[in-house]
């Protein structure tokens, strides 16, 4: 067993413990009795003088030119470059994904890197005549100043870099608190953010638990910004919070992502679109396939099929390559997604296979749950309507096309959506109708590209998007700039206009 990691805060470019000293544990969600790290427990004064921190060097990062911001921000993707496998061991063995989810994880931080870092030479802005002459009129993006980042775990390093990279290039300077169960991951993060010489205070770094460290920043006055990717019920409270203390706030919470399979769908590509979207990363993503909305003339046949692929699914550690599907990340998460089948038992679903937490062998002191199917699923069923955040999915039947998008809008979210059909004209009427942030059209409801907004409709985010150019809107507000070259005071038209 690897001795624990030993992790500390980051605070304008050194590594300190909490001020209390309090520390926390990080464990393997495959094997609970391996340690990965221990983190500290920071509280109020400690959140306090990261922000002083990030504070005062914003007052000269936002004036480094941003294509210099951005060159940070290419070293950063290099260093990770170099990093990846050994990013990817430890993400695997602190959040439990499989090694092969866990590269694409550090690749989607590189993509970022490279991507964000590009918007350093464009940033974009208009220029637009003005209704006066000798007088020139224009657009320019404006940092926000000090960013608190508040991350979930289960992309430890994409989801800090999607945040952290937008943000740096755009002049703010950025506190990272990190899910508590993937601290390893976010200090070795840091740690090549601070290889690639970024100046003292630009980003900080402050563990803890979210009810204190999370919510101090969220409260915290000289905090100007929040970005938060979490649970609704959490995001609610950080949405309030921003609100009331008047801070620009991103959310990005629950999603209930369905894929439809119509009659006329190629079925093996449909499959391996299902078994990839609800199963991969052990159902654990935002954008996981947690419905299934089957066309009845194919639901006997998807379903058998469907139910042999899910029987030779293997569970195990996520650095074990025969390992399909990795763990649960904690037991608090585990005991959820067991709720859920009681309720989907109680509401009368049919447990297809699975549905039962796995302790067999070597899975005895991990936090396993068996891959799920759930059948019989009306969308009225809690289980069709409230996200797990595990590998279930629930089967529901429908008789036609304009049934099948009906139901998959029927949600209080709205992320990730798929179809799955050959006729054209369908495909385009489900771009149209949909009501998700994400469709795919003959792909699962996962895989999404950095250069590319993700967020989506209703309760699933506050408007934003993250990633794209759409991130620049979150981390800039807009400057309009006039410059009057005339020499003398020209009234505006709606001062001058009889
Ligand atoms: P989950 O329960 O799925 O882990 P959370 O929304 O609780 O989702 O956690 C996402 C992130 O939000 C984590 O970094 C967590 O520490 C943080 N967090 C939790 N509660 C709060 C809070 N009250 N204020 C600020 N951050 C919080």
């Amino acid at each position: 067993m690897t001795t624990p990691l030993s992790c500390r805060n980051y605070i304008n470019g050194q590594w300190l413990n909490a001020v209390g000293e309090a520390t926390l544990e990080s464990r393997n969600p495959a094997d609970k009795t391996e340690i990965v790290a221990t983190y500290p427990r920071s509280q109020v004064n400690d959140v306090d003088t990261a922000v002083a921190s990030a504070r005062k060097a914003y007052r000269s990062w936002r004036t480094v030119p941003a294509p210099a911001r951005a060159e940070y921000i290419f070293r950063v993707g290099e260093i990770l470059l170099q990093h990846k496998e050994e990013l990817a061991q430890l993400i695997s063995r602190e959040m439990g994904k499989p090694l092969t989810e866990a590269r694409g994880d550090v690749q989607e931080g590189i993509d970022c890197a490279f991507y964000s870092a590009g918007e350093g030479r464009r940033l974009f802005g208009q220029t637009t005549p003005s209704e006066m002459s000798n007088k020139f009129a224009m657009t320019v993006r404006m940092p926000i100043g000090v960013c608190a980042l508040i991350t979930p775990w289960n992309f430890p390093v994409a989801i800090p870099c999607w945040k952290a990279m937008p943000a740096l290039v755009c002049g703010n300077t950025v506190i990272l608190k990190p899910a508590e169960d993937t601290s390893a991951c976010a200090t070795k993060l840091i740690e090549i953010f601070q290889q690639a010489g970024l100046p003292p205070g630009v980003i900080n770094l402050v563990h803890g638990v979210g009810e204190e460290a999370g919510k101090a920043l969220v409260e915290h006055p000289n905090v100007d910004l929040v970005s938060f990717t979490g649970s609704s019920e959490t995001g609610a409270f950080v949405g309030a919070t921003c609100g009331r203390t008047h801070k620009r706030v991103c959310l990005e919470m629950g999603g209930k992502n369905a894929q439809i399979v119509m009659e006329d769908a190629d079925l093996e590509l449909a499959l391996d679109g299902a078994v990839w979207g609800a199963f991969g990363t052990t159902g654990q993503r935002c954008t996981a396939t947690s419905r299934l909305i089957l066309h009845r003339d194919i639901k006997e046949k998807f379903t058998t099929m469907l139910y042999e692929r899910t029987s030779k699914l293997r569970l195990g550690a996520g650095n074990d390559t025969d390992t399909d599907i990795g763990p649960i990340i904690n037991e608090k998460q585990l005991q959820q997604v067991s709720k859920y089948l009681d309720i989907a038992r109680e509401e009368g679903a049919k447990v297809l296979i699975g549905g039962e937490i796995a302790s067999e062998g070597s899975l005895k002191n991990g936090y396993f749950f068996q891959p799920t199917i759930l059948d019989r699923v009306t969308p009225d069923m809690r289980v069709a309507r409230e996200e797990i955040f595990g590998p279930v999915v629930a089967l529901i039947e429908v008789s036609s096309f304009e049934e099948a998008i009906a139901i998959l809008n029927d949600s209080n979210y709205g992320l990730s959506s798929s179809v799955y059909t050959r006729d054209i004209n369908r495909a385009f009427t489900a771009m149209r109708d949909i009501e998700a942030g994400i469709t795919y059209i003959n792909g699962p409801t996962i895989g999404a590209e950095v250069h590319l907004p993700f967020g989506g409709v209703k309760q699933t985010g506050n408007g934003h998007r993250e990633a794209g150019t759409t991130a620049l809107d979150v981390f800039t507000e807009w400057k309009s700039v006039y410059v009057d070259f005339s020499g003398s005071l020209q009234r505006a038209q709606i001062d001058n206009r009889s």
